[in-house]
C-alpha cells in the first residue's frame, strides 16, 4: 500500500497513476481516488481514454483533471456542485470534459489557505 511505503521515504503526499480500472465498493469505477484528506491518491487512466488514437491530446488534458481533483481531496477539499469546477465528482466521462482543470471561485481560496498554513 502506497501509505505504508511514503512512510519510509518521507514524502509529503503521493499521487500514483495506474493503467489499471479502479473500483471503489457500491460504485461500477472511478476515474481516481483518494484520501480526504490523506497523503495519497491514484488516478486510473484505464477509463479516461478515448476511443480514438487521433484526439490523444484529450487524455492528458483529463488526466490532468483528475489528478487536480484528486490533489484536492488529498488536501481535504469534498466535491463542489460547480459542474465546471475540477471538484466537481465526475460520474461520466462527459462530467470530466466539461469542468475546467483549475478549482472555481470558492474551491480556489480554501486551497490557498493550506497553502499558507
Ligand atoms: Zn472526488
Ligand atoms: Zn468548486
Amino acid at each position: 500500500m502506497l501509505e505504508t511505503h511514503i512512510q519510509d521515504l518521507n514524502i509529503q503526499r503521493l499521487l500514483g497513476l495506474t493503467a489499471l480500472d479502479l473500483y471503489v465498493p457500491g460504485m461500477n469505477f472511478v476515474f481516481g481516488e483518494a484520501r480526504l484528506p490523506g497523503k495519497v491518491g491514484v488516478v486510473s487512466t484505464y477509463r479516461l481514454k478515448p476511443k480514438s488514437l487521433k484526439s490523444i491530446g484529450i487524455l492528458e488534458e483529463r488526466v490532468l483533471k483528475e489528478a487536480v481533483h484528486e490533489i484536492g481531496h488529498m488536501l481535504g477539499l469534498k466535491h463542489c456542485l460547480n459542474g465546471s469546477c475540477v471538484m466537481y465528482f465526475s460520474e461520466r466521462l462527459s462530467d470530466t470534459d466539461r469542468k475546467m482543470t483549475e478549482f472555481c471561485d470558492t474551491c480556489r481560496p480554501k486551497v490557498e489557505m493550506i497553502r499558507v498554513e
